[in-house]
């Protein structure tokens, strides 16, 4: 049997451990980018390479950024004491967009999934808890928590369990929820400007 060079064997490898790439997507991948000329494939590596070393994570929000604070929480026109709480880095830019929120975010990088072996502690929901506690240790108060986590199955257990931990730690803090007008199951990430603004405008009380 002919045997797949090494170097092509690697990069297939790697297309699979991606999210959503299966084998034929992978091998589709490897062997297109073989036709891609030398210096696009150089620069496409150089990307990766720099990826994570061009990027910081805020040390308040989790925010993905080139600078710890991130621009936002570093935005003294922002409300610091309403904090919005999302997934993922990229439900930030679709919350930003059209620029009517004022207030702060505290991004989870994931969400609670027992099926996948994700609990509470392995997503930045402790980190939301201790940010809250620094903050009014300097003698102020937050507002308002706006849960803005998926309408998925995964995204309101994780709403339910953010809300009891604020509720039990922090009761007097106003609990959000975002969702009106987003379809049930739907990706914040991928929602449209206007849907988003109606669904934070039409936030109600929750827990
Ligand atoms: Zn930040």
């Amino acid at each position: 049997m002919m045997k797949i060079p090494k170097a092509i064997q690697n990069l297939i490898e790697s297309f699979e451990r991606l999210p959503g790439v299966g084998p034929k997507t992978a091998q589709r991948l490897t062997f297109y980018l073989l036709h891609v000329p030398q210096g696009e494939l150089d620069k496409f590596a150089g990307s990766l390479q720099e990826l994570k070393k061009g990027t910081i994570l805020c040390s308040r929000c989790f925010m993905i950024g080139e600078s710890d604070p991130c621009d936002i929480c570093q935005n003294e026109e922002r409300d610091q004491s309403t904090i919005c709480v999302v997934e993922q880095p990229l439900d930030v830019y679709a919350l930003e967009k059209n620029g009517r929120y004022k207030g702060v975010y505290h991004i989870l990088h994931g969400k609670i999934d027992p099926l996948n072996s994700i609990g509470p502690d392995e997503i930045f929901i402790h980190q939301l808890l201790t940010r809250i506690k620094v903050y009014e240790g300097k003698g102020k108060k937050v507002s308002e928590i706006i849960i803005a986590t998926n309408p998925t199955m995964e995204g309101e257990a994780t709403a339910m369990y953010i809300s009891k931990q604020i509720k039990n730690n922090h009761s007097h803090i106003k609990l959000t929820r975002i969702g009106r007008g987003l379809p049930v199951g739907a990706d914040l990430e991928y929602a449209d400007e206007v849907t988003l603004q109606r669904a934070m405008e039409g936030r109600s009380d929750y827990g």
